[in-house]
């Protein structure tokens, strides 16, 4: 067993750190925040870095690397700022890396250079206002018509709504046969008929969650994505690497916070001694540590399956039942080692708390994430409903 990473990989994780150090300052980061809106000159540096393309092939203008790589990125991107992280896995690799898995060459030519050099942004749109978790369910339909596929319904509860130029968008083309009759499209956002709203999020703000309306929207034959039908395997498999970054983005933040916490509590005095010297204060940080440090392992070690090319679905979901929720409690108990300072919105925990909650609900639930655990683990005689 080799638990290191190459020397390549520690050199680019140097890279990002710099990067983040330089670009990701506390005053930018709390700036997105506040007006729920990243300024465009991120996504030209992150391009610049190499790191808005970082999971798309070379041929199409990314970087084309490794996930565990990917990962690299997303954690360290994460330690500074959670909503920077979760706008690459959203924009790069899960919805373009949709894109450019199955996508039509002439589209992939056109759009994922744009999207590696910063300039366009893309987003997933498969939840709807009557359905989530029952991602089957959906009923936005799209019919072939006078040689268009016309699209009709609604996506709500969508990530990078008015920033996305294009969404991997889901819709039925065969309604009679369920989670077998969904297909993929790119819808771009400029399409006649299409309308959206926003919502007012109390954290995750720049990337920007909203509805999409979609109104006798027509789109091209070669705007489908895949097979027709295949869009719901498609979307899983790629949800599978996604659900994986995300929890690795959220270990990223839990851990600054700890670090900031274990900071605090190194020159904070109570008592006549400093508060660590308590053991109680110790204890919480070594918890917390300890099962960051495992969570991190459980999520390169999915990473690396994925590289290797051997199934990692289960490993994926474990990741995602088990992470988002450790790490919201890390952060809240970073937040009670600190005290009253860090209950302020001057001080980074609130803002960390808000965002990776997102997180426990973002890309599935637990109860879902649990549900294909027990299918991969104890075998589908044992799934409830089929
Ligand atoms: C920050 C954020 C970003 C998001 N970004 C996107 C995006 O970019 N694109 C997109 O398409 N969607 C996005 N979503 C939507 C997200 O994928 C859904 O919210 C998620 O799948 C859960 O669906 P739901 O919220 O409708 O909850 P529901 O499905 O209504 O579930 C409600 C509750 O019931 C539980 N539940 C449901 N079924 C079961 C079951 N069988 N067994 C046990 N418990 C069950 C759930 O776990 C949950 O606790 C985002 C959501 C958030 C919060």
């Amino acid at each position: 067993m080799d638990f290191g990473f190459t020397e390549e990989q520690e050199m680019f994780r140097a890279s990002v750190v710099e990067f983040a150090k330089r670009e990701l300052t506390p005053e930018k980061v709390k700036s997105w925040d506040k007006n729920a809106s990243f300024t465009p000159d991120l996504f030209e540096r992150l391009a610049q870095a190499g790191l808005a393309g970082i999971a798309l092939p070379q041929e199409y203008g990314g970087q084309g690397a490794d996930s565990v790589t990917v990962g690299i990125v997303v954690e360290e991107l994460a330690k500074f700022d959670f909503n920077v992280a979760n706008l690459v896995i959203i924009d790069n690799v899960l919805s373009a890396g949709i894109l450019a898995g199955y996508g039509k060459e002439e589209l992939k030519r056109i759009i994922l250079p744009e999207v590696a050099n910063g300039k366009k942004h893309m987003g997933i749109a498969l939840t709807e206002p009557h359905t989530g978790s029952d991602a089957a369910n959906i009923k936005t339909v799209a019919k072939k018509e006078d040689g268009y596929y016309v699209l009709n319904g609604e996506k709500a509860s969508v990530s990078m709504v008015g920033l996305a130029s294009y969404f991997v968008l889901f819709a039925k083309t065969a309604p009679e046969l369920g989670s077998k009759g969904i297909s993929a499209f790119l819808l771009p956002m400029d399409a006649e008929g299409v309308e959206t709203y926003s919502f007012d999020d109390f954290g995750y703000r720049p990337l920007k969650r909203g509805g999409i309306l979609l109104k006798n929207v027509k789109i091209p034959f070669q705007n489908l994505i895949g097979q027709e039908n295949q869009g719901f395997k498609i979307v899983m498999k790629q949800f599978d690497f996604s659900k994986t970054l995300l929890s690795l983005a959220c270990v990223g933040t839990a851990l600054a916070a700890l670090d900031d916490a274990l900071s605090y509590a190194k020159q904070r005095e109570a008592f006549g001694r400093p508060i660590l010297k308590f053991e109680a204060v110790q204890f919480r940080l070594v918890e917390h540590y300890t099962l960051l440090e495992a969570a991190r392992l459980l999520c390169y070690k999915t990473l690396w399956l994925r590289d290797k090319g051997l199934p990692y679905t289960k490993e994926a979901a474990m990741c995602k039942w088990w992470i988002p929720r450790l790490c919201v409690e890390a952060i809240h108990d970073s937040i009670i080692t600190i005290g009253n300072p860090a209950y302020s919105k001057d001080y980074p925990q609130e803002k960390r708390l808000r965002d990776v909650m997102g997180i426990e609900i973002g890309d599935g639930t637990a109860d879902i994430q649990k549900i294909v655990v027990a299918r991969e683990a104890f075998g589908r005689e044992f799934v409830p409903y089929k």
